[in-house]
């Protein structure tokens, strides 16, 4: 079956109909084998109004919905989902090139934030504050934001819009999403079914989560729309940097999810066999496209020789290919563009003098495909291509004698998002997760910097934007926060005692 033909069968399995095919839209390939999936239309300037206006209409009914109410459709989108996850998962696997447990797990995600969803949905509280003033109450209330404008990246097609939605959705927002253009059939197909489910739920689902299809240009109309009260956008520092900045023009919310340049630390202490899977997992998994994916390594040079020699063993027998393929550990780079980024990165690093193992093209997949086998490139010190996101499987490796001096190296970079220490000393584990710690958003100790769960807040600081999605309190980004003073006398007290008589 040719992998077009797959995403048909996987739209009937999904009871969704298959999006046409239009002449001049964005051509969708497969990583996989380059060959074409499907050609779908672009939202035109009027189309993205229309939707962010049919949004702007069903937010003043939805916010009238009880939450616990919303939440009940957001726990029978969580159900389909789960009873779809094969499919589902397939689906990320053609689009994006992830192996197949990677695309089982980023559904299971999706499955993860609607159930943490619906308990928020009973779980949207507010402070009740001592006043100063004699029968007064202060209150702090949160409301809903209106639309919420959600920009995605390729990588993670369906959680990073679940993320967002199932959270919005309780929250009593209504969402316009313009997910990448390099993944939009999984964005097709998570936004049917959840409008499937609104329908048979008897919800009217006209705006309650419109879809936009289309390169920048849509998202740029998207951001600068006035109705659009919230911008919630994932990707690269570069889009984030534009987004942020048209939103702060306008005054408008945005919650930045962007790139990161993630390092572990690797001490004397550490289980080393624990390390070699745990950075295994982080640098080649998903074939180094996670913003989490781990891309510096800062080890101890009483272990550093030992640790890279059992890292080269490992790498040079990763199983590259086919994602589909049962035992695939590395599937594909999404294009070529991001093969040819990899491989300007290598040349840098080999022109600063680095050993550089690995890292060429592997012959699968014919001529319009993109593997590669994971790089390991030793330096003497950080610099030049290491202090930079490359969205790729290079492994930098660099030595360290002594513990600030590795806290320092994992702070010195533009980005903030994960970071580990494997160590089994007490004192180091607990430095590296204090403020005079590591700088990131996400500080782990003895497990790699990739693999979060959705009940803990994620995103991270510095150029990686400073947002938080998911778990915890990452709901409050999603409404506005209303302090109320509540007199329930019959005097007129003024605060902090100022007298104004008449
Ligand atoms: P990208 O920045 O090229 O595109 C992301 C999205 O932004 C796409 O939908 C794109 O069309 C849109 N876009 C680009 N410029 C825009 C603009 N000026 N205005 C509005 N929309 C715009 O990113 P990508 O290549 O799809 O993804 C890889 C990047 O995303 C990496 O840097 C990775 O670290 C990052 N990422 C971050 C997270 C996180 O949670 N921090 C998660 C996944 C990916």
């Amino acid at each position: 079956m040719s992998h077009s033909t797959d995403i048909q069968t996987l739209f009937k399995t999904l009871g969704l109909p298959c999006p046409p095919d239009s002449a001049h839209g964005i051509e969708v390939r497969t990583p996989i084998d380059g060959s074409p999936l499907a050609r779908l239309a672009v939202s035109t300037d009027a189309q993205v109004g229309e939707a962010i206006a049919r949004a702007q209409t069903r937010y003043l009914s939805w916010r009238e919905v009880p939450a616990p109410k919303r939440g009940d459709l957001v726990r029978v989108f969580g159900e389909a989902v789960r009873r779809h996850k094969e499919p589902l998962g397939r689906l990320i696997s053609l689009e994006t090139g992830k192996i197949v447990q990677e695309g089982l797990g980023e559904v299971q995600e999706v499955v993860d934030i609607c159930e943490f969803a619906v308990g928020l949905s009973r779980q949207l509280y507010g402070l009740s504050i001592a006043s100063e003033r004699a029968e007064h109450k202060l209150l702090e209330t949160w409301h809903p934001l209106g639309v919420v404008g959600v920009i995605s990246a390729f990588n993670f097609p369906m959680a990073v819009f679940a993320w967002n939605a199932a959270l919005a959705l309780v929250c009593g927002n209504t969402l316009v999403w313009k997910p990448s253009e390099k993944a939009p059939l999984s964005a097709v197909a998570l936004s049917g079914l959840l409008l499937q489910t609104a329908r048979a739920q008897g919800i009217e689902a006209d705006g309650l989560a419109e879809l936009l299809l289309g390169e920048r240009g849509v998202g740029e109309a998207l951001v600068s729309h006035a109705a659009v009260k919230l911008v919630s956008a994932t990707g690269s520092t570069a889009m984030g940097r534009a987004v942020g900045v048209a939103c702060a023009a306008q005054f408008k919310r945005s919650l930045l999810e962007l790139g990161g340049n993630n390092a572990a630390i690797v001490c004397p202490s550490a289980n080393l066999e624990l390390v070699v899977r745990g950075v295994a997992f982080s640098a080649a998994g998903t074939a180094g496209q996670r913003c989490t994916s781990l891309r510096r390594l800062i080890v101890h040079r009483s272990v550093h020789a030992a640790l890279v020699a059992a890292l080269v063993r490992v790498f040079e027998r990763l199983p590259v290919g086919d994602p589909l393929a049962v035992g695939t550990l590395v599937g594909p780079l999404i294009d070529e563009r991001a093969f040819d980024a990899m491989q300007r990165a290598l040349d840098a690093a080999r022109q600063a003098g680095a050993q550089v193992h690995f890292g060429a093209r592997e012959a699968v997949g014919g001529a319009a495909a993109f593997y590669v086998r994971p790089a390991i490139v030793e330096l003497a010190n950080q610099s030049g291509p290491m202090l930079q996101e490359t969205f790729a499987p290079i492994l930098y490796v660099v030595p360290y004698d002594d513990f600030d001096e590795a806290i320092a190296i994992n702070n010195a970079v533009s980005h903030g998002l994960s970071s580990a220490v494997f160590t089994q000393d007490l004192r180091e584990a607990e430095v590296f997760t204090s403020a005079r710690g590591s700088d990131c958003g996400i500080a782990n100790v003895n497990i790699g910097t990739s693999g979060a769960e959705i009940g803990g807040a994620f995103g991270g600081e510095k150029e990686t934007g400073g947002g938080r999605e998911s778990g915890s309190d990452a709901w409050k980004a999603y409404m506005r926060r209303a302090t109320n003073t509540i007199n329930y006398g019959n005097t007129l007290p003024l605060a902090q005692g100022i007298k104004f008589e008449i």
